[in-house]
């Protein structure tokens, strides 16, 4: 692969920019200064909370759900589209604009009123991430392997954004930690490594409806997920020790952080998650008593045709002295 096909691969999914001519073509690291400031004295406070698209991660709507104080399904309805994520057959949901001024619906001439709460993409806005991983090497699981250089940051310049002037000056690490970026990458992790995942294994590999139907919900409505957990035959089927039931039955983050390593497993077979031995053993006898049915079948058959054959013979006089 080429430098340049390398730099295109951005990840752009938490690139809240349209247009990635914007982008400059510079590579930063964590170390690299940045010259920014956001605050609502700038000119252009807002501009960029319009005609955008905002892709929202499972942490951002358990987060806005929180805020909001409501349920999953009436945000959904309400403040979002659904989409598929980073150009695979991912489902996956995005900010429905207001249909008035083709803004966020969060946006008002004030500034943003679920600030603290804001999805990944606002808080990225305008410093992007890039990644070299697509295509990358695997190891023995097919977990795909990074190393930090693989990493690089690079900054949206659009018209519009006249934070670019103001004196503030920082690293990348600043800038990001005073975003609460980090934080949401953390939480945000393995989710989008099941998407890229996805992604490096392109369309030709196919994913179920049903799989793509557990990964929208699971992705999506953390108290739906709950219930799959916890009213279903899940914990007589997956071995999971007590400390770990305690904490997904009492915490939703870490129902969400463990609804990826299900994710994982089911859609990928990574080994994240097991299913418990007896029902292993159980499924083997099912399987080998389906399979002596049809050995069993096939003989019965194999006879009869036999016999029917012979029959055939007797009545054409070939067997006739
Ligand atoms: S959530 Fe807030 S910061 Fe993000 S686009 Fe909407 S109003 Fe702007
Ligand atoms: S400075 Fe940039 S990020 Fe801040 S409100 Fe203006 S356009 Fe948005």
């Amino acid at each position: 692969m080429s430098k340049n096909e390398s730099d295109a691969k951005v990840q752009t999914i938490f690139g809240k920019e349209k247009n990635p001519s914007s982008i400059e073509p510079k590579k930063l690291t964590l170390d690299s200064p940045l010259k920014f400031r956001c605050h609502p004295g700038v000119r252009c406070f807002t501009a960029c909370c319009g005609g955008i698209k905002i892709i929202l991660t499972p942490y951002d709507i358990l987060q806005l759900t929180r805020r909001l104080a409501i349920p999953a399904h009436e945000f959904l309805h309400t403040y979002s589209l659904p989409t598929y994520l980073e150009k695979t057959d991912m489902p996956g949901v995005m900010i429905k604009l207001r249909e008035e001024d083709n803004k966020c619906p969060f946006v008002t001439p004030e500034g943003c009123t679920v600030y603290t709460d804001r999805p990944t993409a606002c808080r990225y806005y305008p410093v992007g991430m890039a990644d070299f991983h697509e295509g990358g090497s695997r190891d023995a699981d097919g977990e795909e392997v990074k190393t930090a250089e693989e990493k690089f940051f690079f900054t949206v310049r659009e018209d519009h954004c006249k934070g670019f002037e103001e004196d503030k000056e920082w690293t990348i690490r600043e800038w990001r930690a005073d975003q609460g970026v980090d934080v949401r990458d953390e939480m945000n992790k393995e989710w989008l490594r099941l998407v890229m995942r996805r992604k490096s294994y392109g369309l030709q590999a196919t994913l179920s409806e049903q799989a793509k139907r557990m990964f929208f919900m699971a992705s999506t409505d953390i108290a739906t997920f709950r219930k799959f957990v916890f009213e279903s035959t899940f914990l007589d089927t997956y071995e999971l020790d007590q400390e770990t039931i305690d904490k997904i039955r009492e915490d939703d983050v870490e129902l969400m952080l463990f609804s990826f390593k299900y994710l994982a497993a089911t859609l990928f077979g990574a080994q994240t998650l097991n299913i418990k031995e007896e029902k292993i053993k159980a499924k083997v006898a099912q399987i080998k008593e389906r399979q002596d049915e049809t050995v069993m079948q096939s003989i019965k058959e194999y006879e009869e045709l036999k016999a029917q054959t012979a029959a055939q013979k007797v009545g054409t006089g070939v067997l006739k002295k």
